[in-house]
Formats: C-alpha cells, structure tokens, sequence
C-alpha cells in the first residue's frame, strides 16, 4: 500500500487554507469565526493549534476537514479544493484522506477495540492492509487488548484506540481536537507519544488543537490564533516557549 504523500516530501502543504472566512448569523449580530486565515500545515509535521476560547481553532479544524464550510476562501486537502467538491466525493475525501480524534474519543460502546479500529475502513467498503494494522497496533500498545469493548478499558487504552483507528486508514492528515483533554497526565503522555511516534516513524500529518502548553510541545510548530486570526507560531516549541508566547499574547488585565 503506498501513502498518498511520501514520508520525505516535509515541506508539502498537506492540508491549507487561503484566506478562510467564516461568520456565523448577520449583521450586528455577526461573527467572524475566522477572520482571513492562510497557512499550509506541513506533510509529515506534528502541528498544534493554540488560542483562546472562542478563538477559532475548531472552526480553522472543521473547515479544513471539510466538516463545516468556509463563507470564503480556500480550504484545501492534498492539493484538492474543498468547495469544488460535491457532497459524495466530500464524504469519499473525508473517509479516505482525513483521521479524526476526538476529546469524548467517540468509540462505538458495543463493538470490541478491533471492530472500533476497522470500522471506518469497513464502512469505505475497504479491509486493512494487514501488515499495516500489526504495525499501528504494535505502536499504540493495544495486541491485548483488540477483544476488549470500551467499557473494559481505561480513558488513555480508549483513546490510544480512537488513535489507531485514525491511522489504520494511512489519511493524509489526522486531525486530533483536545485529544488528551479528557485524560490524566500518564495517559495523556501515552497518547501524546504515540501521535509523535506516528508523525516520526510513519511520516503521518497530525494536526492537533489543544489548550495545554505540555501537549503542544510534543509537536514540531505551534500556530496561535486570536479572533479569528492567525498571530503567531512557533517552530520546535518547547513548553517555556509556549507558556512565554501565551503570556505575551494574553491582553494584561488592569
Ligand atoms: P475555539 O475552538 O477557539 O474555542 P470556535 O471556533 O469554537 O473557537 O469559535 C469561534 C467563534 O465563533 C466564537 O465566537 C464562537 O462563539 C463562534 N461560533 C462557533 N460556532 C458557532 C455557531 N455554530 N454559531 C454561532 N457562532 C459560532
């Protein structure tokens, strides 16, 4: 099976916004979720996504994975223009290109950990490349526990599940919203080493919004929004970089 985006080609945009707009509701009452953002998030990079609440970080994530839609601009995945897309092949793109981990990690009570993981392949009427699955299992910890339902597993082993199940398909791009916000700092470690390890040994594309400075520095860039805007990033953080960057963008009260 080959990767849509080769592991060494780092500098390529796997996923971009041009100049991305989003309001919600009309004239006095409006909102510009995204106020004119434009960037490429690297192929083969851990990128993370920092800003206050309200700030527009799961907007920026929802329109590039072509779960909302832009008022303007371009959102762009592997070079494909979302907005020329119609309903169909979205749905195609978003199963076939995206990952996606949740904060709530979204894992089907009924189904085992296995079942959780092949599902969306399933679904796509596609089956794993075997060798694949034993390399993404092996690199989430989970060979014993793939009978195991969700109820039968700690928060951070549910999660390292939902991971697995974002890579199994090889996307493009994962995109990973407060992945660890639900978890304690053991788990949320496991979790975050494993997102790293993916990016590094398998070249995959995560982008990742979050709240914590601690996970944000697990990633190789850390872009800063602040209404809507894009008005900082950081390239190889480290959490005293980040925390300074958040305090100095944080408007001083008094
Ligand atoms: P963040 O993820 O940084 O907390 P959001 O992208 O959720 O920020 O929100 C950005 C802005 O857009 C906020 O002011 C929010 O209230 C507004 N917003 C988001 N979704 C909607 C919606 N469905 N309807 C109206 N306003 C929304």
């Amino acid at each position: 099976m080959t990767t849509t985006v080769p592991a060494d080609d780092v500098r390529a945009g796997a996923a971009s916004a041009r100049n991305l707009v989003k309001t919600y509701g009309e004239g006095e009452t409006e909102v510009r979720a995204l106020d004119g953002v434009t960037i490429d998030l690297h192929a083969g990079q851990f990128t993370a996504v920092m800003g206050p609440s309200g700030s527009g970080k799961s907007t920026l994530m929802h329109c590039l994975a072509a779960l909302d839609t832009p008022t303007s601009g371009e959102a762009i995945i592997d070079g494909v223009e979302l907005s020329g897309l119609k309903d169909k092949a979205l749905t195609a793109l978003r199963r076939e290109r995206i990952g996606f981990v949740f904060q709530s990690f979204n894992l089907i009570p009924t189904l085992t950990a296995e079942e959780n993981i092949v599902l969306p392949l399933a679904l796509a009427g596609r089956r794993p490349d075997p060798d694949w699955f034993d390399r993404v299992i092996d690199a989430v910890g989970l060979r014993d526990r793939l009978t195991h339902r969700p109820s039968e597993m700690s928060g951070g082993q549910q999660q390292r599940v939902a991971c697995a199940r974002a890579l199994v398909s090889r996307p493009s791009v994962v995109f990973a919203d407060e992945p660890t916000g639900n978890l304690d700092s053991t788990s949320s470690a496991e979790v975050l080493g494993f997102l790293r390890r993916s990016v590094d040994e398998f070249g995959q594309t995560i982008v990742m919004v979050t709240h914590d400075p601690v996970a944000a520095a697990y990633t190789d860039r850390v872009v800063f929004l602040a209404d809507g805007k894009i008005v900082e990033e950081l390239s190889e953080p480290t959490r005293d970089s980040i925390l300074d960057t958040m305090a100095r963008l944080t408007p001083q009260v008094g």
